[in-house]
């Protein structure tokens, strides 16, 4: 059996620090807002090429609280409009909605998967306030020209990079690109904690001390209280996690790579698409492969045949964000090619541990299978 992601395993790689790591934790008596916080803030920060990270409760908070902070600094207000991908986990859009914000649904590249910079410029309004690009998959959004983009119509950009860990274009890495930058350390993501958690990155001193403040009850100062602020907090112990795991991120990055590699270059299908058909490798080197999405008319059936030979697979996402039952008021807009994006693909497992081997018996099913 080939599971998705083996996240037991991944963690079993560094299980001798992760225990020295909480063990100096339980013993340290200090357990939110700590040493280990710090510690990992700047660490994440550097490790983005950025002045700031502020650590939050989770990767939702982490985009919620940044628009939030904006608003407090005078910057948004209730019905301005931000563009993000139509495609997307719906987390992206969440955010903004919290806010009173109004999102403007983007079609995606269909090679890419990502916002399409053409379609952004039709959208904007003079109500348009931000650019909420999502480095889907591990692969960042053509941040070169959304920046270009929202220079000339001065708006403020937050990246979501929940899944781009570490991806870079021009050397420029996720979280390093925009006005701000929303991770997260979901278990699952490519730096992932043992719980959740989440950071902002910032160069912005300003929105810095505000995400601080509205982490912890809008408080800059203990028991003085600015804005009404929220508890979204990163503790002790998953700080303390999260910098074990930070030091081996480019490592796990590396072997993500290989299997992709080995996906691109030996899946020989004509049912199946493979991503970044027409995309330069120059750029393919810059993935992070958080998660190898083919496209196949025929989903369900190579689902099934996967299953069968004893691989399991997963569909990100089954269901676009205007088809969702939370979002009834949109429930007849059309996208048509996010539609066909979420009608047709399916992630292959890969992954810091999956073997060479497992990926080659992998490439093997796909290419016996026949529709
Ligand atoms: C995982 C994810 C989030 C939300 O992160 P959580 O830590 O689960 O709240 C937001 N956006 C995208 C694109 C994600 O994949």
């Amino acid at each position: 059996m080939i599971p998705f992601l083996d996240l037991k395993n991944i963690n079993a790689q560094y299980r001798a620090e992760l225990i020295e790591a909480c063990t100096r934790v339980i013993d340290s008596g200090w357990y939110i807002g700590g040493n280990e916080l710090e510690k990992f803030e700047q660490n994440f920060a550097e490790y983005c090429g950025v002045k700031f990270a502020i650590g939050v409760a989770n990767g939702l908070d982490a985009l919620i609280l940044t628009l939030r902070a904006w608003k407090e600094l005078g910057k948004l207000k209730d019905g301005d409009e931000v563009i993000v991908p139509s495609n997307t986990y719906i987390a992206s859009i969440l955010a903004i909605t919290a806010n009173d914000l109004v999102p403007i649904l983007v079609e995606p590249d269909i090679n890419t998967y990502n916002i399409d910079p053409n379609n952004i410029e039709a959208a904007i309004t003079t109500k348009t306030k931000v650019i909420l690009p999502v480095h889907l998959y591990g692969q960042l959004a053509d941040m070169p020209t959304i920046m270009q983009i929202a220079n000339k119509y001065n708006l403020l950009v937050l990246e979501d990079s929940a899944q781009s860990h570490g991806a870079t274009i021009n050397g420029r890495k996720a979280g390093n690109w925009g006005d701000a930058s929303g991770f997260s350390f979901y278990p699952g993501k490519n730096l992932g904690a043992l719980g959740d958690a989440g950071a902002v990155t910032t160069n912005d001193q300003e929105l810095a001390q505000m995400l601080r403040a509205l982490r912890n009850y809008g408080s800059h100062e203990k028991y003085k209280n600015l804005v009404p602020g929220v508890n979204s907090r990163l503790d002790e112990i998953q700080a303390a996690m999260l910098d074990v795991k930070l030091k081996f991120l480019d490592i796990e990055t590396q072997h993500r790579r290989k299997i992709a590699n080995l996906y691109l270059t030996e899946i020989k299908n004509p049912l199946i698409k493979l991503p970044l058909e027409n995309i330069n490798a120059e750029e393919y080197q810059q993935h992070v492969w958080h998660l190898f999405v083919i496209r196949i008319e025929y989903r369900k059936t190579l689902q099934q045949y996967l299953a069968e030979n004893g691989v399991q697979t997963l569909i990100h996402y089954p269901i676009p964000p205007h088809k969702q039952q939370a979002y009834k008021e949109w429930n007849d807009l059309n996208y048509p090619i996010s539609e066909t994006i979420h009608a047709e693909i399916m992630s292959l497992p890969i992954g810091p541990t999956l073997s060479l081997n497992e990926a080659h018996t992998i490439v093997k099913l796909c290419n016996s299978f026949k529709g």
